[in-house]
C-alpha cells in the first residue's frame, strides 16, 4: 500500500523541484504505476496547478506538458496527423479508458519502464524530454541516464517530414507487451526503436544502404534482419530470448511496409 503522509500541490516548479530533492519525497503523475507500490512517502507532490496539461503547437514542434494523459496524447488531431495513427496506435492497448484518462507522459517518461509502449513511439520520434533543472535532453540519452531529482516538464516532439509505424505483440490484449517497434522513416535515414525487450526501449539506426532501391518486401526483410542482429533480448515470464528476436524480425519488416504503403 501506497502511504502518504503529507500532500502539497506545488505552485511553482522551483517549489516542486526543491520538494523532490528529498528522497522521502515523491512526485505525483497520474499516480498509476506509484500506487501499485509499498511504500510511505513523506510529501507528496502535486504538478496539477504548474500548467503542464497542455499540448502546444509551434510551426516546428509539439510540446506536451508533463500532465497530459495518454488519452489525450491518443485523440489529439495533430499527433495523429503528425504520426500516422501511430500515436494512438501506441498507447491504445495500455490497460483501458479510464486507466490512459490519468496516467501521464510525464510519468511515463520519467518512469522509463522496460515494457513502455510510450518511450518506444517518442524515441523513434526524436523526442526530448525538458526537465526543470537538468534543460532540453535528447530521450535517447535521457532513457540511458540514472533516475534523477528533477521535474520533467515537457516532452518536445519536432516536426520532421517522413512516415511512422507502430506495433506490438501481446499475449493478451492490454497486457504488458512482450515486445514493442516503432519506425520512422526520415528524409536522413531510418529510426527503429525497439522495448519491451524486456529491458527498456533503444534506438536503432540500422543499416540505411539495405533500404537504398526502396523499400520492398526484400529489403524491409534484409533491414529487420540486421536491426534485429544488433538488439539484444532477455526472458521474463511473458516470453523468451529467441521468441522475442523472431518477433522482432517480423516488428521491424511489418513496421517498414506500412510506412511504405502510408507514402
Ligand atoms: C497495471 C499497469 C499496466 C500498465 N501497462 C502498460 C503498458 O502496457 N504499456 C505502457 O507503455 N505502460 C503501461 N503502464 C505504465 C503506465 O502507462 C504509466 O506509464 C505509469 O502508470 C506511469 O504514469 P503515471 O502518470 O501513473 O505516473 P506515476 O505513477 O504518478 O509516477 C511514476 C513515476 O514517475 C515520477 N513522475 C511522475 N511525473 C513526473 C514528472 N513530471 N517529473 C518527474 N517525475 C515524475 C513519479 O515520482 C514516479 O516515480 C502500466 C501501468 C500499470 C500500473
Amino acid at each position: 500500500m501506497l502511504t502518504i503522509k503529507r500532500y502539497v500541490r506545488a505552485q511553482s516548479l522551483d517549489e516542486a523541484y526543491t520538494l523532490c530533492q528529498k528522497r522521502a519525497n515523491v512526485v505525483l503523475g497520474g499516480m498509476l504505476w506509484l500506487k501499485t507500490q509499498n511504500r510511505t512517502v513523506d510529501t507528496a507532490i502535486d504538478l496539477c496547478d504548474l500548467g503542464l496539461s497542455n499540448i502546444e503547437e509551434t510551426p516546428d514542434a509539439f510540446r506536451i506538458g508533463a500532465m497530459v494523459t495518454l488519452r489525450e496524447l491518443e485523440q489529439h488531431p495533430g499527433l495523429a496527423a503528425l504520426t500516422g495513427g501511430a500515436m494512438a496506435e501506441s498507447v491504445r492497448s495500455i490497460v483501458g479508458v479510464q486507466f490512459r484518462n490519468l496516467a501521464t507522459v510525464g510519468g511515463s517518461l520519467y518512469g522509463r519502464f522496460g515494457f513502455s509502449d510510450v518511450l518506444t513511439l517518442f524515441l523513434a520520434l526524436d523526442a526530448v524530454v525538458e526537465l526543470h533543472h537538468g534543460g532540453a535532453v535528447p530521450l535517447a540519452d535521457y532513457a540511458a541516464r540514472p533516475y534523477e531529482r528533477d521535474i520533467l516538464t515537457h516532452v518536445v516532439v519536432p516536426k520532421q517530414p517522413g512516415r511512422v509505424a507502430y506495433l506490438a505483440q501481446r499475449n493478451v490484449s492490454t497486457d504488458f507487451p512482450v515486445l514493442t517497434c516503432a519506425v520512422a522513416v526520415r528524409q536522413d535515414g531510418v529510426r527503429c526503436a525497439v522495448g519491451a525487450r524486456p529491458m527498456k526501449a533503444k534506438l536503432y539506426e540500422g543499416d540505411a544502404a539495405l533500404l537504398a532501391g526502396g523499400i520492398t518486401p526484400e529489403s524491409a526483410a534484409a533491414f529487420a534482419e540486421q536491426v534485429t542482429s544488433e538488439v539484444s533480448f532477455g526472458s521474463n515470464l511473458r516470453a523468451g530470448a529467441d521468441y522475442r528476436r523472431a518477433i522482432c524480425k517480423v516488428l521491424v519488416r511489418r513496421a517498414l511496409l506500412a510506412c511504405k504503403e502510408d507514402a
